[in-house]
């Protein structure tokens, strides 16, 4: 339910099976201001529900097919309907009438004759609880909502928003334990931005930002929703792909790669290469590493000697 729902008529399902006992009922509750539909039994009841859960209930215990108290069962049973407050209407003095009611998790009775008076102030405090049900339902989404936006928030990077350091850790360790496990294999790719000081020397940090973001769009858009491509560090990145072996790692990698290299970046004519690139060291489980630290210092040592062996490349061994 939405916050509009919320203050919105309430609308109320009147069941009874006698065409004068709804007609007055209906007269009532409408002339009071309420929205209402009526229902002739038990099944035309559970069926009006579905199509349209009300605010409260009223229901008549004798009724042909289903009958009120299983009617109130039922109710009471699914999870999509036990929040609705239902009255349950009795013959004057039936006190069994009332136990079974009250077993059948009736939350309120009135008895035929009903006093008009009577029957409108049960309805309005059995709906006063609705709307408080309603608006700590509401709340609860709410938090639910902004839980989930914090949890987002904790594994972000804020500037790229791919995975920070963190939640990189974390992957590549529970990949390596769950490779280490199951005979599969897993491969790592450390990726730095070639002379990016040069850059944002040159051109200032809000250009150089801009790079990381680009960079991260292509990275994101290029791996596969298993892959976790984080920011590791200022301009440098990780990407885990679990079950990959070196050579799929390295395809990947050289993809990456040339998507940076030819990509557009503005004004990268004037990088020492005219033009910006990444290096990118790779390691793979279990042939250069047996465990997540091993692995990061593997690749990142190939990352080294990319830069030596001259930028814009990816070393693998
Ligand atoms: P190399 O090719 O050897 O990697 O040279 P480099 O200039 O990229 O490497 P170096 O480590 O000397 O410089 C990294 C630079 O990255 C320093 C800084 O200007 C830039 N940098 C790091 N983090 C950020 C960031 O968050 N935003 C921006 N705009 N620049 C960053
Ligand atoms: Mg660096
Ligand atoms: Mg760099």
């Amino acid at each position: 339910m939405d916050q509009a729902n919320i203050h919105r008529k309430p609308f109320i399902l009147i069941v009874d099976d006698i065409p004068a006992n709804l007609q007055l009922m209906q007269t009532y509750l409408t002339s009071a201001g309420y929205e209402t539909k009526s229902a002739k039994n038990g099944e035309e009841a559970l069926e009006r529900v579905r199509e349209h859960t009300p605010d409260l209930i009223l229901l008549d215990v004798m009724m042909p097919k289903l009958d009120g108290f299983e009617t109130c069962r039922i109710l009471k049973r699914s999870q999509e309907t036990d929040f609705v407050p239902i009255i349950m209407v009795t013959a004057l003095n039936e006190l069994d009438d009332k136990i079974k009611g009250i077993e059948a998790g009736a939350d309120d009775f009135i008895t035929k004759p009903f006093n008009r008076l009577e029957l409108l102030a049960r309805v309005k405090s059995l709906l006063r609880v609705k709307q408080l049900h309603d608006q700590l339902q509401e709340k609860v989404k709410q938090l639910e909502q902004a839980k989930e936006r914090l949890r987002e928030l904790a594994v972000t990077d804020g500037l790229t928003g791919l995975y920070n350091y963190r939640y990189f850790k974390e992957y590549l360790d529970q990949e390596m334990r769950r490779a280490q496990r199951h005979q599969l294999f897993v491969s790592l790719l450390m990726l730095d931005i070639d002379f990016f000081k040069h850059y944002n020397d040159n051109h200032g940090h809000v250009a150089g930002d801009e790079v990381l973001r680009t960079i991260a769009r292509l990275i994101k858009g290029n791996i596969r929703s298993i892959d976790v491509a984080a920011r590791y560090g200022g301009e440098e990145f990780a990407i885990v792909l679990p079950e990959t072996n070196k050579r799929s790692a390295m395809i990947v990698a050289e993809k990456v790669r040339l998507l940076v290299e030819q990509h557009v970046f503005a004004k990268q004519e004037r990088q020492p290469d005219g033009n910006l690139t990444v290096s990118i060291g790779l390691a793979s489980f279990p042939s250069d590493a047996k465990n997540s630290e091993e692995m990061v210092k593997c690749a990142d040592q190939r990352l080294y000697r990319a830069k030596a062996g001259g930028r814009n490349c990816v070393i693998d061994e």
